[in-house]
């Protein structure tokens, strides 16, 4: 997939953009002010496999702990604030990695303040757009006609105003010399926070992180990231990401994953593929898909994994799996890289097939 060409950034020891690999992040849902939450719940996402992970910081107090809890952690933090540009300025002396300031809550100047010390510190900015802050000069008369973004028209409103946003302050850093900037145009419409992205995409050459913002819980929220990011990724636009689920924030980094593994963006870890049965199988296939993903989750190796309910389909795409099992009554037929290896019984299917992909993975798997 080629993908757009944005400028390298660096987050702390993370690169993004200039081709390197889609970052997944997260972020705290815990009070930053309280250290020994905020770093457990950071030692959580990044086993999850966050790259970076974000805070929201609306506090001097919370912007003063930023440097406690950097020395207990060791991924990159980025500090969300608004309104109030002082406690960004607090966040960069206490070492944050990175700063998200939001165009529609804080002045130019005061954002001219927070670049400039970024500078001093190295540290990247994200202008962060957000619909739902967006400044009003933008929309103006608009604001009345395109609530609930159902016309067409409207949504082409809203993601002018969102790009033109990010853009004057784009400029603005410019013309000072700032060029450590991400940017990100997040909507809780997914066409909307699409075509945003699109206007942007080629007018700036900085790198894209992508959300479509207050997606509500899963699965409303998983089908509405994954459509929007997919769209961008599809489309090569997209440097990092972040899900936002009103749900435990290790998820949102999972569904992150497993939104690039769809498109072929990360290859890490296991693969399923399974059919959605029908009159012909005659296993209980829900259960033997179930037993085998709980065993091979946390697997790190990049193998797919093909467990099929009948004759039908389920040899094709055992023999295309690197490893996978085709049901039929009483038991099934093992493929392993595309070879007919050996008729199983019911009973030890899941078994035969866990210790094989356990060799095939040179892995150890849970359990
Ligand atoms: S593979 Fe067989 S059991 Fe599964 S959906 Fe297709 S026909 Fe039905």
């Amino acid at each position: 997939m080629k993908r757009r060409k944005s400028r390298l950034i660096k987050i702390g020891k993370v690169k993004i953009g200039d081709n390197s690999p889609i970052v997944v992040q997260g972020m705290t849902k815990t009070d930053t002010e309280d250290i020994t939450a905020t770093v457990k719940q950071i030692e959580k996402l990044t086993k999850a496999g966050a790259k970076i992970v974000r805070m929201a910081v609306p506090t001097r107090r919370a912007a003063k702990a930023i440097s406690q809890i950097k020395a207990r952690v060791d991924v990159p933090l980025v500090a969300d604030v608004h309104f109030n540009h002082r406690i960004a300025l607090e966040c960069i002396d206490q070492g944050v990695d990175k700063v998200r300031i939001n165009p529609g809550n804080m002045g130019k100047e005061e954002i001219l303040r927070v670049a400039k010390r970024a500078k001093e510190a190295g540290i990247p900015l994200r202008i962060g757009v957000n619909s739902g802050s967006l400044e009003e000069k933008f929309l103006g008369e608009n604001l009345d006609k395109v609530r609930g973004y159902r016309e067409e028209k409207h949504r082409e409103i809203i993601a002018k105003a969102m790009a033109e946003s990010a853009l004057q302050v784009v400029r603005l850093l410019e013309e000072e010399n700032f060029f450590d900037i991400v940017v990100s145009l997040k909507s809780s419409d997914v066409l909307t926070t699409v075509l945003s992205y699109e206007l942007i995409a080629d007018k700036i050459p900085y790198p894209l992180h992508l959300g479509i913002t207050a997606t509500g819980p899963p699965p409303q929220g998983t089908i509405k990231s994954s459509i929007g990011m997919g769209m961008l990724l599809a489309q090569g636009i997209g440097d990092t990401l972040r899900v936002s689920l009103t749900a435990d924030p290790v998820e949102e980094v999972r569904m992150g994953y497993q939104i690039l593994k769809t498109l072929h963006l990360y290859e890490a870890g296991p693969t399923l593929i399974s059919c959605p049965t029908c009159g012909r199988c005659k296993v209980d296939l829900k259960s033997i898909v179930e037993k085998v993903l709980s065993k091979i989750e946390e697997m790190k190796s990049p193998l797919t994994v093909a467990i099929m309910g009948c004759e039908v389909n389920g040899p094709g795409e055992a023999k295309e799996a690197d490893i996978g099992i085709a049901c039929m009554r009483g038991g099934g037929v093992l493929f392993k890289k595309g070879k007919r290896i050996k008729k199983l019984k019911k009973e030890e299917m899941v078994k035969v097939l866990l210790r094989e992909i356990k060799l095939l993975a040179g892995e150890s798997i849970n359990g």
